[in-house]
């Protein structure tokens, strides 16, 4: 299969990374391919300098978003959430439109410093934002409950626990299930909570996640609903 990830921060590389272990293709999407590659210091986020981590994984072609969503026939969102929106018109509607796109972004706003506050939140969600300003495009909000490392390693956490997906199109969420099977996700684990306004629920975990981060001292660890199965 052919993935674009859009996004090229410690997400978006821990993801192409997975994704091609698992024979797929893929082109990660970002502004400036040349500035990108010109980088030397580590974001604000940790992850290495993109070209260091280029020249580990030569199998990934650096490209525009736009490229990299016209190649992709499934689209990963791992793109800051304040700017997701700006991300997906770069990548452009005719890239994009009918293809089933995983939203792994949180809208976390540092504006007023640490810990980060949600913008939006309650009465609406990031995920739900770019539903509305991209009808269709066929949105699954996944796996923004957790570290990335988790996201393609879930045995890293002992024990069961969850992954929630949040989306309108009922094919689209059965494709991002298959998708994290093949990360290692059992089935039973993924829990679907519904359409697309359920993002709002995951996106809200964001501040306890961080202050579990905090108090843990760690970010090996994620969610487990006991009962869900019942
Ligand atoms: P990040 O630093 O939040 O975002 C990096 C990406 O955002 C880059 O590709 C960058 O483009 C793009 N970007 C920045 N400003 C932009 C603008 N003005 N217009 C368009 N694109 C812009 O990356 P991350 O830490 O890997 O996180 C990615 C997403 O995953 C975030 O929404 C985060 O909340 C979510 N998330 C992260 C984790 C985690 O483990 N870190 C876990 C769960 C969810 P360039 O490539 O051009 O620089």
């Amino acid at each position: 299969m052919r993935y674009a990830v859009l996004g090229t921060g410690i997400v978006g590389q821990t993801v192409a990374t997975k994704l091609v272990s698992l024979g797929h293709e893929v082109v990660i999407g970002t502004r400036d391919p040349e500035a990108t590659l010109a980088r030397t210091e580590p974001n604000g986020h940790g992850a290495p300098p993109f070209a260091q981590w280029q020249a580990d994984n030569t199998q990934v072609r650096l490209a525009t978003f736009a490229d990299a969503a016209a190649f992709g026939e499934i689209v990963v969102n791992a793109t800051a959430g304040a700017v997701s929106l700006q991300a997906l018109q770069a990548a452009g509607t005719e890239n994009l439109n009918g293809k089933v796109l995983v939203d792994i972004s949180n809208p976390l706003d540092f504006s007023q410093g640490m810990p980060p506050s949600l913008n939006p939140v309650n009465t609406d969600s990031l995920g739900e934002q770019l539903q509305r300003a991209f009808p269709e495009i066929r949105i699954v909000k996944a796996l923004n409950t957790m570290n990335c490392q988790i996201m393609v390693e879930p045995s890293r956490v002992a024990g069961e626990h969850d992954v929630f997906i949040s989306g309108d199109d009922t094919d689209a969420k059965k494709a991002v299930t298959e998708l994290l099977v093949s990360f290692g996700w059992p089935g039973t684990n993924v829990i679907d909570l519904g359409d697309i306004t359920t993002a709002r629920g995951t996106e809200m975990l964001l501040p306890i996640w961080l202050r579990l981060w905090g108090a843990l001292g760690h970010f090996d660890f994620n969610f487990h609903i006991q009962g869900a199965r019942a």
